[in-house]
């Protein structure tokens, strides 16, 4: 099956690890961190691994898109994940395995952190606003 190019449709595309497989071996073979790229958007001058905004941005679009998929509720089951994200149960209970599982199942938070390797990305100003919370000890 030939796969196109997200960025500009040329055939042949490569897949891209979002998160790297540098950064979360445990997500090399999770579909929803694959991009498919073509050899220039992949590895050129402007692809992620030559530019770090692309790579950020690539990293967002991500996040967003797990949030977007976990928007409904805030606990969900491990069948639920399975469904969701088309992984198998086996590779579910190998990620999942160390962490926290509540009454009412996985955080989302944890499950979004946990899909982007460990490390959740948000903008300057929101982070200024959660330092500002945080030093007045509103939560
Ligand atoms: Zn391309
Ligand atoms: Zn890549």
């Amino acid at each position: 099956m030939v796969r196109y190019c997200e960025v500009c449709g040329r055939p042949h595309a490569e897949i891209h690890h979002i998160i790297f497989r540098s950064e979360a071996s445990y997500l090399s073979n999770i579909p929803i961190n694959f991009k498919y790229l073509c050899s220039n958007c992949h590895r050129g001058k402007n692809g992620p691994h030559m530019n770090r905004n692309t790579d950020i941005k690539y990293k967002k679009q991500l996040q967003q898109n797990l949030f977007h998929i976990f928007e409904s509720k805030a606990y969900y089951s491990e069948t639920e994940i399975i469904k969701k994200l088309d992984i198998s149960s086996s590779e579910i209970s190998r990620m999942f395995k160390g962490l926290r599982r509540y009454k009412e199942g996985y955080k989302k938070e944890d499950i979004v952190t946990l899909f982007m390797g460990g490390t959740l990305y948000i903008d300057e100003h929101e982070k200024e606003i959660l330092d500002l919370i945080k030093e007045l000890n509103i939560i």
